[in-house]
């Protein structure tokens, strides 16, 4: 299926490694010229490189070493040399999740740090491009979230409540005039996928409970109606299609993809 959108420009946040990668990938093989955003820049040239073998070199390919959660990270991608200003068509909202926890132990800066990163970061994003979008007829956002919005786990608190306030957000401005000038936003929820932040916390998880990382994994996936982790690219693909022409009628969906882990019939 042609999706469309060859020649586009798309911001990718956190796309050195992971989902966000998985995102920028499928889009950049969709012929999407991409501005892949992380703070670490010798992983991410090399995945920029990597990718640029892999697209034959038929898109561009922008790397901005930044932390999006900040003002002036951000305003070095506006102002990025070869990039497209603040003149994206496509915007994929994702950084780096909040840390478990006990919300007894969270303090105002570890919530403000929370809010920061998974929500006020994406509605800035929002803000600076979704005018411009509208204007033009044509623009797709879609912000990585988590399942953890539509079934909360208890130690990922921060994570349940500044995503959720981002999903209210997008819920109204989705819905806004911006529908009707063909802009859509719409969140991808991943379950569990098969990146570092999985590979990270898996040692502690397996610690706790006397067993082995490779037992925990077992467990774990066992736990999934499909049997196992999700892939960065399969991911890639969902947001790729999201960010097509195809999915012009979907916007304000929670789109959920996880290999059938959530037990809901919606
Ligand atoms: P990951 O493999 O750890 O990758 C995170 C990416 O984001 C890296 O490229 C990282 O590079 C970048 N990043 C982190 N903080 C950033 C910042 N402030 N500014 C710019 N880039 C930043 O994580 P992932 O598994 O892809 O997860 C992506 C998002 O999905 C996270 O919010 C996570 O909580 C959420 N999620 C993931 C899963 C899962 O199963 N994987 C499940 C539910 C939700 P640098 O560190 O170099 O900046």
């Amino acid at each position: 299926m042609d999706l469309g959108i060859a020649g586009k420009w798309a911001l990718v946040g956190g796309a050195s490694k992971g989902l966000g990668w998985g995102c920028a990938r499928a889009l950049a093989l969709e012929g999407v010229n991409v501005v892949m955003v992380a703070r670490g820049a010798e992983v991410l040239h090399k995945t920029v490189d990597d990718l640029r073998a892999e697209t034959g070199g038929r898109v561009q390919l922008i790397a901005v070493a930044q932390d999006i959660t900040t003002v002036a990270g951000r305003e070095a991608i506006w102002n990025v040399a070869g990039g497209p200003g603040k003149n994206y068509d496509i915007v994929v909202t994702n950084a780096g999740g909040p840390p478990p926890g006990d919300f007894r132990e969270w303090d105002r800066d570890a919530w403000i740090k929370a809010i920061d990163g998974n929500m006020l970061t994406p509605i800035e994003l929002i803000k600076a491009t979704v005018d411009g979008m509208a204007a033009r007829g044509f623009g797709r956002i879609v912000n990585i979230t988590s399942s953890a919005v539509k079934s909360p786990i208890d130690v990922l608190g921060l994570s349940n409540g500044a995503r959720s306030g981002l999903t209210g957000f997008v819920a109204g401005t989705s819905r806004s005039k911006i529908a009707g000038q063909g802009v859509t936003i719409n969140n991808l929820l991943p379950g569990k996928f098969d990146t570092d932040r999985i590979r990270a916390t898996l040692p502690a998880m397996a610690q706790k409970q006397g067993k082995t990382v490779e037992e925990m994994r077992a467990i774990q996936q066992a736990q999934i109606p499909a049997g196992r982790y999700g892939t960065a690219q399969e991911f890639g693909a969902i947001c790729a299609f999201l960010c097509s022409q195809h999915a012009a009628y979907m916007t304000g969906q929670n789109v959920l993809a996880d290999g059938g882990a959530y037990p809901g019939s919606f």
